[in-house]
């Protein structure tokens, strides 16, 4: 961690005031590096990985250079996907608390478009989206973006794996050429810098090293012969280290709900995540996981973008990564913000050729470890701590968090300490709650009302 106060950058007062309450100490490298030449309207490319603190590194540049005063579209963030979009307008938003007025507005795939056409008629300051709903927007003429004078690319790299090139390229030709144009990236291939150079005005480079920490992540391999010897060391590591909030990767989306099945099978709590779910059901599992409802997420590297947990204790690559950059990326997910992390690798001869990529950019020799022994696999297995129930209400039925505590709570309820997390989406809401507590938790959902109507409840399981 850096040492800088944002005190010594030249941020409106309300933001620096608001960062002080946030918590926000001292910058982060990234935001170190990278916010003094934002704020001089200069073009940045930013090598950061989700946990770096990239979001308040241009949402702040953002924010300081935004006149709220002029009701325009004028800055544009473009994110891979609708988690990372509404992770980084959740995170602008309250970068923005102190500042009155401002309007943040998603657009995102995947999503009805009528409402959307009406939230852009009543206009906004900054909108987050997904590159292909955005394009379509600007090309229907619905969103105007004469005003920009700033764009941001998000997770570059991914929304060029992700074929959102066409839909890029187009947005940018609907923007004003003297615009400031940001781009973070966890990862450098070509592509990246061919883009940057379509569209960027002499970017400066800003690498942080980070990401690949020693310090605070370990990192273990293990040697296995054939699939079912995989998944038997997926069992003896999960048993042996017991991680209460783990991600296991995998390459492909065959894999991950194979491998999320087996485990299932086995007993473990656990959720799976890629691209063949349909968007609700990714959301939902997003919560779940997020809220402490499952231990075990196995995801493809695209699905686990969205994913936004602080305290993993471990991440498993059920294969090695096909991208070194890949790897270190997935092991970055743990051990974040000083805190300590595991990262197991598991590995065949028919990997030997990353395993030795890996070694050279690791610089060491990968050497498999012994496995737990067999009788680990009578160790208990896991139990998440909480479970989450769902309310067939939302934000449409003008819920809010507070009502769904208030109902909980009070005469014959649970103890508000017993309450986890609680999302409220359009449609529905989510609100963990201690394993232990759930019976009385939904009995007191039952019979009161929320906003003064009963809504469906039911626990979600499996
Ligand atoms: P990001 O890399 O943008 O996903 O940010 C990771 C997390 O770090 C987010 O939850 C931010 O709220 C938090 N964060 C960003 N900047 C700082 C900072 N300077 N000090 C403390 N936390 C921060």
């Amino acid at each position: 961690m850096s040492t800088s106060k944002f005190s010594i950058l030249a941020l409106k007062p309300e933001l620096l005031s608001n960062l002080e309450t946030l918590g926000y100490e001292s910058m982060t490298p990234i935001q170190e590096q990278s916010l003094p030449h934002i704020m001089k309207g200069m073009d940045v490319i930013g090598q950061g990985k989700t946990g770096s603190g990239k979001t308040a590194a241009f949402g702040l540049g953002m924010l300081e250079k935004l006149d709220v005063k002029r009701f325009r579209i004028q800055s544009l963030v473009l994110c891979p996907t609708r988690e990372l979009a509404d992770q980084v307008a959740k995170e602008i938003r309250k970068l923005a608390r102190t500042i009155h007025n401002i309007k943040v507005l998603t657009l995102c795939g995947g999503m009805p478009f009528g409402p959307q056409i009406g939230s852009l008629e009543h206009g906004a300051h900054i909108i987050v989206g997904t590159p292909g709903r955005i394009e379509e927007h600007v090309i229907k003429g619905t969103l105007n973006l004469e005003n920009l004078n700033l764009l941001v690319l998000d997770e570059a790299d991914r929304m060029l794996d992700m074929g959102f090139q066409p839909a890029l390229d187009n947005i940018v030709k609907y923007s004003p050429e003297d615009r400031q144009t940001l781009l973070f990236s966890a990862t450098f291939p070509n592509k990246i810098k061919y883009i940057s150079e379509r569209i960027m005005t002499k970017p400066i480079m800003v690498k942080v090293e980070s990401t690949h920490d020693e310090s605070t992540i370990a990192q273990h391999f293990y040697k296995v012969s054939d699939n079912e010897e995989r998944m038997q060391a997926l069992r003896l590591l999960l048993l042996e280290h017991q991680p209460e909030s783990s991600v296991v990767f995998c390459n492909t989306k065959k894999d991950a709900q194979l491998v999320a099945d087996k485990l299932v099978s086995y007993g473990f709590t656990t959720l799976a995540l890629h691209g063949d779910l349909e968007q609700r059901d990714r959301d939902q599992t997003l919560i779940r996981f997020s809220n402490k409802s499952a231990n075990v997420l196995v995801a493809t590297d695209v699905a686990a973008r969205g994913l936004d947990i602080a305290d993993l204790d471990a991440v498993i690559n059920f294969h090695i990564a096909l991208d070194t950059e890949v790897h270190v990326h997935r092991i970055g997910r743990t051990g974040r913000a000083g805190s300590k992390g595991l990262a197991f690798s598991l590995f065949s001869d028919k990997e030997s050729y990353k395993v030795s990529l890996l070694e050279d950019y690791l610089d060491t020799k990968i050497v498999g470890e012994q496995l737990p022994d067999m009788n680990t696999l009578s160790n208990p297995v896991m139990r998440p701590a909480m479970i989450t129930l769902q309310i067939d209400g939302g934000k449409r039925d003008k819920v809010r968090p507070g009502d769904l505590l208030g109902a909980l709570t009070g005469e014959n309820g649970i103890k508000g300490d017993q309450v986890g997390k609680i999302n409220v989406s359009q449609n529905f809401s989510y609100v963990a709650v201690k394993l232990a507590a759930h019976k009385v938790a939904l009995k007191k959902l039952e019979s009161g009302k929320i906003k003064g109507r009963n809504f469906r409840i039911r626990a979600i399981r499996g």
